[in-house]
């Protein structure tokens, strides 16, 4: 089973926390057993699972990464988003997330979140949920 999560971000920068939405798409599969295979299909974006409870913790991880990869480099890049590039290269694209039960495996603090590194923009998360005997998870 394969969904697309569509979002609409705010800022150049931003963390969206997907995880009820994504939690919506394994509640539709009606899978009680097995793996959330996350995609983001952009380059200039991630996807991250961290801290959810509080807000600060991913504003600390986004200043961070515009300090380690500045918007205003001498880049080749002409479309002048490198740094955006990079830091969806350094995030990642993808995730696992194990089912168990009908619900996402997460630990009590964590989110998922869908990382804007170039913002505002229309996004998509691909969703694919994979069934596992009842036995082997
Ligand atoms: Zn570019």
């Amino acid at each position: 089973m394969l969904k697309t999560i569509n979002i609409r971000t705010k800022a150049r920068t931003e963390f969206v926390d997907i995880t009820s939405e994504v939690q919506g798409v394994v509640n539709d599969s009606n899978i009680k057993n097995g793996i959330c295979y996350l995609y983001v299909p952009h380059t200039t974006a991630g996807i991250t699972i961290n801290e959810g409870a509080d807000p600060s913790v991913v504003k600390d991880i986004q200043t961070v990464l515009n300090k380690l990869v500045p918007h205003n480099l001498s880049y080749s890049h002409i479309e002048g988003n490198s740094d955006s590039h990079i830091k969806s290269t350094l995030v990642g694209i993808s995730k696992s997330v194990l089912i168990d039960n009908g619900r996402l495996l997460l630990g009590t603090w964590q989110a998922i979140f869908f990382c804007e590194f170039d913002g505002p923009r229309s996004r998509s998360i691909h969703v694919k949920i994979l069934k596992c005997p009842d036995k082997t998870l």
